[in-house]
């Protein structure tokens, strides 16, 4: 194939683009009306309270724990199958790390080995302060599970729901809140919808988010109330906390709002698209990440893993596709294997099923403009390349 066919890929519409230039030619390139409208429009659809839309996913996670109360000498875990902000977040406030090993089949984090970790931090007086699972792929963690070991060992929970905007849990929207504290979205390009770079937490209690909001710009009030001291004039304002200037604009959320009307339809492709693969794969040893029935995943990435192949065997396939056009990828090196982590002092070996994974896993091509010619030639060529390193 002559083009190259990349693992994820925004769909950008001339509406969207008509929605950005309206702003540009509007008094407001920021701080307009379009921001709290994307809030409450992606508040509206997930059924949660609040949304604070940030400038990345990653700042949205930042103010999350901050809302938190993490700080140093707390402890925070997450999973060890994830992009480097899911824990980055948490050392930005000083706090320790931990990870939690995955279920091979699923790629989330194993509530069989949180369930341990949780019981050994018990008797050591070690328990984290908040768990951030990851809904891997666009799937979603047992969040009840989650929600009550909770409420047993005394842990606050954040969503990293990059991933998984518009897929559902038990019937009902990711980003709902009902098993957890906040819940964080990315609007990266390579996610479900975009809004250039840009995220957001969602939250069912006020509080959270009003200290968000707060630290998303500057730690400043411009609410009397709040203030320590009666306001001098209409300019004043006072910078109560030490915050951050973590805001999106109104351009952005301009093609975030426009974007949010194609979520349901993109999924839904998204859906059609994963059907062919899991058909084209069943009876051999390319093998899809399982899809449990309490899911309705968001589809953000299609991986599978390659069974019974060496990981020199993966590497030479990886190499292969790329070489023909075939924009495959990798998600994740597992976290504890950066350096940078490894000399916070995690040591490969410490997460064995994860890195198993690592191993196996390829990131196949999955976006709404992927059409089905494409999709046999990533499947032909992969089924072929499996065959002949397996022989
Ligand atoms: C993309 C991603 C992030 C970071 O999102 P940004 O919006 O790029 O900051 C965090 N966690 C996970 C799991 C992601 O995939």
């Amino acid at each position: 194939m002559a083009e190259f066919i990349p693992y994820g890929r925004q769909c950008i519409t001339q509406a969207d683009i008509d929605a950005v230039v309206d702003v540009l030619k509007s008094d407001n390139l920021t701080q307009g009306p379009l921001v709290p409208a994307f809030e409450q429009a992606v508040a509206k659809y997930c059924q949660a309270k609040y949304a604070l839309a940030c400038n990345s996913a990653t700042s949205a996670l930042h103010l999350a724990c901050l809302a938190l109360g993490v700080g140093q000498g707390d402890r925070v875990w997450t999973s060890v199958n994830s992009f480097v902000a899911s824990s980055n977040c948490a050392l930005y406030c000083g706090a320790q790390i931990d990870f939690i090993d995955i279920d091979i089949a699923t790629g989330n984090l194993s509530i069989a080995a949180l369930i341990k970790k949780l019981k050994q931090a018990a008797t050591n007086n070690t328990l984290p302060k908040v768990l951030i699972p990851v809904h891997f792929a666009g799937q979603s963690c047992d969040m009840q599970a989650i929600s009550n070991l909770a409420t047993e060992y005394g842990f606050r929970v954040i969503e990293d729901a990059s991933h998984a905007i518009g897929g559902q849990y038990l019937s009902q929207p990711i980003g709902r809140c009902q098993y957890s504290d906040i819940c964080i979205f990315s609007f990266h390009p390579v996610k479900i919808i975009t809004s250039g770079e840009g995220g957001m937490a969602l939250t069912n209690q006020a509080a959270l988010w009003k200290k968000m909001q707060l630290l998303r710009s500057h730690g400043i009030t411009r609410e009397s109330a709040e203030m320590r001291e009666p306001s001098h004039g209409d300019w004043y304002y006072q910078q109560i906390e030490l915050g951050y200037n973590y805001r999106m604009t109104d351009i952005h959320a301009a093609l975030g709002l426009r974007q949010l009307n194609e979520l349901d339809t993109w999924v839904a492709k998204r859906h059609q698209l994963a059907k062919r693969y899991i058909e084209a794969f069943q009876g051999t040893h390319i093998v899809p990440l399982d899809q449990t029935p309490l899911n309705y995943s968001a589809y953000h990435l299609f991986v599978v893993r390659l069974a019974g192949l060496s990981f020199r065997s993966k590497q030479h396939i990886f190499n292969e596709l790329r070489k023909k056009n075939i924009g495959v990828n990798l998600h994740y090196i597992p976290i504890h294997l950066h350096p940078y982590y490894q000399q916070l002092g995690f040591k490969q070996g410490d997460f064995p099923v994860a890195e198993q994974y690592y191993h196996q896993a390829l990131t196949l091509p999955l976006h709404p403009g992927l059409n089905e010619q494409q999709q046999d030639y990533v499947i032909e060529r992969l089924k072929r390349l499996y065959l002949k390193e397996a022989s």
